[in-house]
């Protein structure tokens, strides 16, 4: 899933291309990515874009009155096209959710790759009518010292979950929370009340920062690799960790993994999840 700084790279390469750019079409390519009816989305065709923003892990195109919201999910991403295709669109085959046509030819898709689709559009007055941009917590490069205390002070949880929290602190996903936690020599699970705060505050805003920097001037089509590249413990199971040259290991769920250096984070003993193994037994 895209997060903070995949998508600040998106606002900053999108934005620079299409602000001032007017809207001439838009094609669905698959009905269930559109979560509004009113306005409906051709209100903003022949409409001037007034800006591109992030708030969490969405992107937020701007007009004057209008926000158009795109949250990607697990597998969506943005397509540019300095050309965009002007051909008719085929509904509910492959991965175009939405097409928008700029006045310039260019323009770009929300696309969504496999069979589940929960990549989601919405067109709002204001983007506070999006109940899931209503929620989000503070930014995690915006979060003050005391703020993060609070929270985490305030929570019984494992400190990963408690960064993946939308609600708590906006803008980390699975792939970071592994490195921020990786960088602050953290266990997944350890209890967030037990936690440091600001030296993990720190780390947020350096791995955070850094992944920023490395992915700013990029296209969209290439954000994706080189996150990757930048990873150094997630999606890196079986592999060396950079800093102490033990074995990456993880914890897999039904739906996703985690990844953690035992070395660095964990004392050397391997995480399990109780509640998978009680699940296996
Ligand atoms: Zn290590």
């Amino acid at each position: 899933m895209p997060e903070l700084p995949e998508v600040d790279a998106l606002v900053h390469f999108v934005g620079s291309r299409i602000v001032g750019d007017f809207i001439t079409r838009t094609d669905i390519g698959e009905l269930s990515i559109l979560k509004t009816a009113d306005p409906p989305l051709e209100a903003i065709s022949g409409l001037e874009i007034s800006g591109a923003s992030r708030v969490g892990k969405a992107l937020i195109i701007e007009f004057d009155g209008l926000d158009l919201m795109c949250r990607f999910a697990r597998a969506g991403w943005l397509i540019w096209h300095d050309q965009v295709p002007t051909g008719p669109v085929r509904m509910g085959k492959g991965p175009l959710g939405l097409r928008v046509h700029l006045a310039s030819g260019a323009g770009f898709d929300i696309s969504e790759a496999g069979t589940k689709k929960n990549a989601s559009v919405a067109l709002v007055h204001d983007r506070i009518e999006v109940p899931a941009i209503a929620n989000t917590g503070p930014d995690a490069l915006s979060i003050d010292d005391d703020q993060f205390a609070a929270l985490l002070a305030d929570s019984s949880s494992r400190i990963k979950t408690v960064l993946e929290d939308q609600q708590l602190i906006a803008g980390i996903g699975n792939a970071y929370s592994d490195e921020i936690l990786h960088t602050a020599k953290l266990s997944p699970f350890a209890p967030a009340d037990g936690v440091d705060a600001q030296a993990l505050l720190e780390v947020i805003r350096g791995v955070l920062g850094a992944a920023r920097e490395a992915l700013n001037n990029l296209s969209p089509a290439k954000v994706k690799t080189m996150k990757k590249r930048g990873l150094r413990v997630h999606g890196r199971t079986g592999q060396t960790c950079p800093v102490c040259g033990s074995t990456i290991a993880e914890v897999s769920y039904a739906d996703k993994s985690l990844q953690y250096c035992p070395g660095c984070q964990t004392g050397g003993k391997k995480l399990s999840d109780r509640r998978m193994d009680r699940l296996l037994k």
